[in-house]
């Protein structure tokens, strides 16, 4: 529900230094009610910003816009201004992050956890049994990963009855933006600052973030590690890709800042181009390979033929550095999400008490289909919970009468089909006021908003290189909207305002 609107002192009004704190809480922030006039100058600056900061995607309008660079550019779908967002759950969102990487991690070595986890998933879900076979054929190599680099992002909602910051899920394959959302962050302060004497808000209180600076600092840690000052970074693409400048920024800042090279292959080429040295080396299209990072290979139309399949094989033996390792990939399902929640399980991997209680903290319910009485309850009230399948990048999960549905049919079936899904409490966060920004025009929109949190981890044996959390990100939909996808076009890039 909007915030009471009785409680409106005037529009984006923000209470000054030194008041209570809880009158800043209550504080509205109602872009809705400004004039029209100042929006569409906002909105004007926020389109020239944008082009000139290469804020920008591929635009899907334009044929080419997902393969040629600087054909078919338009700005990244935005918020026109930053969503306020209490003080505290952002801290404890970024307080977590350490310990996330750490659980993934010590999950991720933990290989017979991954395999029996996913045993019942494995039977009827295609996708997930061909990562798993991977993960086996490492094991029965012996295959040991002695530097480890995690690029995470764990996203939260923020629960609005509970008042509790709750977990959606963590990426550990692909956490995309790291380049984006550093540019949303610093547009939003830039029209704080130009438009200070209309919205009386402080600049101050959007933080600063630098997600991609951490992220190369990251992958140049890790290429260091590696120890060959000839070999490259490479990334693993998607043959048509709309979101390529959020990862060139990347891999501009790792070349510009680190002088570190890297190449740009898909799955098919590595597979054509690909070969490992009797030493270990991948080598592709004739250069070694320091580190892998993937923004390909988690979802199964990434490997249209067995050629993608052969590629990810061929990564997962040599000894590059993986972003991330076939164990790290599946530590990031939601199946293995849902078996942490249980109780018990995260003491298995940490051992301070404060940590798994800050961790726990987080958890949503999560449940197993095959607890009968959730299931039960689920189909009773199916607006309270949302199936998941093990799929990454948006648009899969069930919601609503659907989940009635599928439980009902997948019941009548009698078949083990509900091994591919996990049920999870439905987050309903507070609905607001914002103005979105697509293809140049401003809408007027009543939103919902999802906290990223990025995490960067290294390691080389026993000796734990980086453990940060590492920049944030927004993303914020139309609150009728299941899904929030930014690329998939439910949601818009945005950043926070502490409140
Ligand atoms: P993916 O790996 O495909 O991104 P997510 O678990 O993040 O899968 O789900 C996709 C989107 O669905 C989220 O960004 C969020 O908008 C919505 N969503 C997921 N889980 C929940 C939940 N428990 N409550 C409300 N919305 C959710
Ligand atoms: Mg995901
Ligand atoms: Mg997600």
């Amino acid at each position: 529900m909007a915030q009471d609107a009785s409680s409106l002192v005037s529009p984006l009004k923000c209470s000054r230094r030194g008041e209570d704190e809880t009158e800043t809480r209550k504080s509205v922030f109602d872009p809705h009610s400004l004039d029209s006039n100042l929006i569409q100058k906002m909105g004007y600056e926020a389109l020239v910003w944008s082009s000139l900061h290469g804020l920008v995607v591929g635009d899907r309008n334009s044929q080419k816009s997902g393969k040629v660079p600087g054909v078919g550019l338009v700005h990244a779908p935005i918020s026109l201004l930053p969503m306020p967002f209490p003080e505290s759950h952002w801290k404890q969102a970024c307080e977590v992050a350490p310990i996330f990487n750490e659980l993934v991690d010590r999950v991720s070595l933990d290989a017979e956890f991954l395999q029996e986890s996913l045993s019942r998933t494995k039977k009827v879900d295609a996708f997930t049994s061909r990562l798993l076979d991977i993960h086996a054929k490492m094991l029965e190599m012996n295959k040991k990963e002695e530097i480890r680099l995690g690029l995470h992002r764990s996203d939260y909602m923020l629960d609005q009855q509970t008042n509790l910051l709750l977990q959606i899920e963590l990426n550990t394959i692909s956490s995309s933006f790291a380049g984006l959302s550093v540019l949303v962050s610093e547009l939003h302060r830039s029209l704080l600052h130009e438009f200070k004497q209309h919205l009386s808000l402080d600049p101050e209180r959007s933080p600063l973030n630098n997600t991609v600076g951490q992220f190369a600092e990251a992958l140049s840690k890790a290429w260091a590690e590696y120890n060959n000052p000839r070999a490259v970074v490479m990334i693993v693409v998607q043959t048509v890709e709309r979101n390529m400048y959020d990862q060139h920024w990347l891999f501009t800042v790792l070349k510009e800042r680190y002088q570190v090279r890297s190449i740009r292959k898909t799955l098919a080429e590595i597979d054509a181009q690909g070969e490992i040295l009797p030493d270990g080396t991948l080598v592709v299209d004739g250069e070694a390979v320091a580190v892998v990072y993937f923004r390909a290979g988690y979802t199964p139309s990434d490997y249209p033929s067995e050629s993608e399949w052969s590629a990810r094989l061929l990564i997962e033996q040599s000894c590059a550095i993986k972003c991330p390792s076939i164990a790290y990939h599946l530590a990031g399902t939601k199946k293995i999400q849902q078996e942490l929640a249980k109780p018990n399980q995260l003491e298995r991997f940490l051992e301070n008490k404060d940590d798994i209680a800050k961790v726990r903290k987080c958890f949503a319910g999560l449940w197993s289909l095959d607890d009968s009485s959730i299931v039960k309850d689920a189909i009773e009230r199916p607006g309270l919970y949302v199936m998941k399948p093990q799929r990454e990048g948006g648009g899969n999960n069930i919601y609503g009468d659907d989940v009635r549905l599928a439980l009902q049919r997948m019941q009548k079936e009698g078949m083990e089909e509900d091994a591919a899904y996990i049920l999870m409490q439905r987050i309903f966060p507070t609905i607001s006021p914002a103005i979105l920004m697509r293809e140049g025009i401003s809408h007027k929109e009543h939103v919902i908003s999802e906290l990223g949190v990025y995490g960067t981890y290294l390691r080389n044996k026993t000796k734990v290189i980086m453990n940060y959390h590492s920049g944030h990100l927004l993303r914020t939909k139309v609150s009728s909207s299941d899904e929030g996808g930014v690329a998939a076009g439910f949601a818009v890039l945005d950043s926070i305002y502490l409140v």
